[in-house]
């Protein structure tokens, strides 16, 4: 059944969900978790496969037609190919894709690329082993380089994007590095700039290493040829001047793309969030296990996107930061 267009109240058209599977991580990134971890859900408080994939569903006969499963770690959660299964068989989900920290990949690639998943973006903030232990506080960059390797030798995973979260005063050492990894490996490198939505707290204006100057330096090593701002238009593409590789840019706070967000979100408990920076959220699981119709949440969704916000305010005096993490919202 196809159903009416899902827009916004700023007439912006809604595409794009990102659902979290779980909001549990077997990392500690700095910028987003604490290093004791945070509160789990409850098991039972977690959205089931079906009722994601009746969600999605409802969502993808709305036009919401591209689905990215996230987290905290998605592939921590137990056959996460069941629910890859469930999704790609939905003939009005069109893009089916993955964000993962890459530590599960290699042994769980093979599984999701035969339920149907296409795409995948792995996060690697470093590519050395101490300061990826100091970002992650985790031991784990060579599992992770095995899980793109792995994903590599699958054709049908294309593209493979790989993010950087760029922080001040630790990535600029690097960028150079990253953008030899992207023209060494069939990988889009993208840089994103780091938001106020970490656990610790510590985010500030002076911390984040606006993209302009990451662009700078790889420039000045590799010259670089905008490629302009990509469908979704949220990153901005550049590719290497002699053609070998290209490098993306994802800047939320220094060229914030509000204007064209289409993106809504499900965290893993099953609240409607319409921005990460929102302060609200609907439930959407209380009505499904109280037995609405498909009608009634369709109806709930309608009224709750319609109320998405016109832009983030991290730019303005006053920002509050919302209480829910990255990980805790599905980044
Ligand atoms: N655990 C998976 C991973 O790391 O890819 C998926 C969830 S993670 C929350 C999704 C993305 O959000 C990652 O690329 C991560 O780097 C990014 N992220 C987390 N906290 C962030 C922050 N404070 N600012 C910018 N990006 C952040
Ligand atoms: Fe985990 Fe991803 Fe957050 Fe890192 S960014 S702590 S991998 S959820």
């Amino acid at each position: 059944m196809i159903r009416e267009q899902l827009y916004d109240g700023h007439k912006r058209k809604i595409g794009d969900v990102r659902i979290s599977v779980t909001d549990r991580c077997n990392f500690r990134c700095q910028y987003c978790m604490p290093a004791e971890g945070l509160p789990w859900l409850d098991r039972e408080d977690l959205l089931s496969y079906e009722e994601i994939a009746r969600l999605v569903g409802l969502l993808a006969s709305m036009g919401v037609h591209d689905v990215r499963l996230t987290g905290g770690e998605p592939l921590a959660r137990r056959e996460l190919w069941r629910l890859v299964e469930l999704l790609s068989a939905d003939e009005n989900v069109h893009d089916l894709s993955l964000t993962t920290n890459g530590y599960l990949l290699e042994r769980q690639v093979e599984q999701l690329v035969k339920a149907g998943l296409r795409r995948v973006n792995v996060s690697l903030d470093s590519l050395a082993a101490d300061r990826f232990f100091q970002l992650t506080r985790r031991n784990s960059l060579q599992q992770v380089l095995d899980g793109l390797a792995a994903a590599e030798r699958h054709p049908e995973l294309r593209p493979i994007k790989v993010n950087a979260v760029a922080l001040k005063d630790f990535t600029e050492d690097e960028v150079v590095r990253f953008a030899e990894f992207a023209r060494k490996h069939p990988y889009e490198v993208r840089f994103i700039e780091f938001m106020p939505l970490d656990a610790d707290r510590t985010w500030s204006r002076d911390r984040v290493l606006p993209n302009a100057e990451v662009r700078r330096l790889i420039h000045a090593a590799y010259p670089l040829k905008d490629l302009g701002r990509d469908r979704h238009g949220t990153s901005r593409r550049w590719e290497f001047a002699d053609g070998q590789g290209s490098i993306g840019f994802i800047s939320p706070v220094s060229e914030p793309f509000c204007g064209d967000c289409n993106r809504i979100r499900i965290t893993a408990e099953g609240n409607l969030r319409t921005c990460l920076f929102s302060m609200t959220e609907t439930d959407l699981r209380g009505p499904m296990r109280a037995g609405a119709s498909d009608d009634e949440l369709e109806r709930i969704i309608r009224a709750a996107v319609w109320e998405k916000e016109l832009k983030h305010d991290v730019n303005d005096e006053g920002f509050v930061q919302p209480l829910r993490t990255m990980s805790q919202i599905g980044g």
